[in-house]
């Protein structure tokens, strides 16, 4: 599949005249959506921690669209220092689109978390899109568009074992977005795209500490989570981003408040 070519989702333009802030864009399913996103003609605007690894993606989204890109050095966890972060790209306009997005929480049983291992990551995925919101929205509504996605997890619907500490923090972040779906300006939609087992460094992270733990194979740990795929694979991360950049796109203006599963058909519940 040519996600970037012939079978992009959008067309060239589809994101034309639009700003999109993408958090975790250094690798993962934020790098695929800076580039659907700068494929589809969106002035986008990269962030994480790593800075050389957000320049060869700039370098990148340079061959994919005509939009200006642009990085932001930003560690999501120092929830003081965003908005001195953020504000200056205001300065240039309004961000239309806002994908929050970081890296999960480590596996292990609930019981075992300390205190600091849960603020840890709601720090960085909850208090971070709550700053991220309170500071765009206005934009958002004086442009009169506005873009939120949330980028979760199936833990939203059904818990994964030893991922507590994880499905915790989305459930939080689901319920954070639904209650926000009520209250934004009309034209703001935000919405949650919730992955299934999908190519990243997370999952090979993921695969490794249960192979630490429990002693199991990495090639048995990857048929295990296959056996519960229907469509027997791995998600390319660029799937998920045509998703979270479809939601993105004028065409999704009355999609609001949803959880979206990208997940291959894993999930068991209705
Ligand atoms: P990833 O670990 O490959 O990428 C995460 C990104 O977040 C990276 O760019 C990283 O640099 C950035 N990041 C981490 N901590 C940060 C911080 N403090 N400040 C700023 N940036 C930070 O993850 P991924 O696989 O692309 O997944 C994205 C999200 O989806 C994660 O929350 C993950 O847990 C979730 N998810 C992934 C899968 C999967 O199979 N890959 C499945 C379900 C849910």
């Amino acid at each position: 599949m040519d996600l970037l070519g012939d079978q992009a989702v959008l067309h060239s333009n589809a994101l034309a005249g639009k700003t999109a802030l993408i958090c975790g864009a250094s690798r993962g399913i934020g790098a695929a959506t800076a580039q659907v996103m700068a494929k589809a003609g969106a002035n986008v605007v990269v962030a994480s921690r790593n800075e050389e690894q957000l320049k060869a993606l700039l370098e990148q989204l340079k061959t994919l669209g005509d939009g200006q890109h642009r990085m932001l050095i930003m560690d999501l966890e120092e929830t003081d220092s965003i908005a001195a972060c953020v504000e200056p790209l205001l300065e240039g306009g309004p961000i239309h689109i806002l994908v929050n997005n970081a890296g999960g929480p480590p596996g292990g049983p609930l019981l075992k978390a300390t205190v600091d291992e849960l603020s840890q990551p709601f720090a960085r995925h909850l208090h971070a899109a709550h700053t991220l919101v309170k500071l765009l929205a206005p934009g958002m509504a004086s442009a009169n568009y506005g873009r939120i996605i949330q980028i979760v997890s199936t833990s939203v619907r059904e818990p994964i074992p030893n991922l507590g500490v994880s499905n915790t923090l989305r459930g939080a972040m689901a319920s954070w977005s639904k209650s926000l779906s009520r209250e934004l300006h009309p034209s703001i939609t935000i919405n949650n795209v919730l992955p299934g087992f999908t190519d990243t460094e997370r999952l090979g992270s993921l695969a490794q500490s249960i192979h630490q733990r429990t002693g199991q194979s990495i090639e048995s740990i990857h048929e295990g989570w296959m056996n519960q795929v229907p469509i027997e694979r791995l998600i390319d991360p660029l799937e998920t981003a045509s998703v979270i950049a479809f939601l993105a796109s004028p065409a999704a203006g009355a999609i609001r408040g949803v959880s979206l599963p990208v997940d291959g058909g894993r999930l068991r519940s209705i």
